[in-house]
């Protein structure tokens, strides 16, 4: 199996909506790991845990464009990049 088809019988397998729940426990792990790097430690083992809630944030994002329709989130996506590209050229001018 490849990782989309992994992804789409992730969805199948456990269901819509105990994916967006990972999604919900995923982006906050995400949230903490970040936060934690301003704290005083062992800044690798911190990059690290970065680093891994990254990953399992991007594999659910995979699923959430299944559940929520990849061509609905594209759109969304390439608007918000060409703003982000307009926004970019204005603060250099
Ligand atoms: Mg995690």
């Amino acid at each position: 199996m490849n990782k989309e088809e992994i992804l789409k019988q992730a969805v199948e397998v456990f269901g819509v909506q105990p994916q967006i729940e990972m999604m919900i426990e995923e982006a906050s792990e995400l949230i903490q790991a970040l936060q934690k790097l301003k704290r005083v430690g062992n800044r690798d083992e911190k990059l690290d845990n970065v680093y891994e809630e990254i990953a399992d944030c991007k594999l659910v994002l995979e699923q959430m464009e299944n559940i929520f329709g990849k061509e609905n989130i594209k759109a969304k996506e390439d608007y918000k990049l060409e703003r982000l590209a307009f926004r970019i050229k204005q603060k250099v001018l």
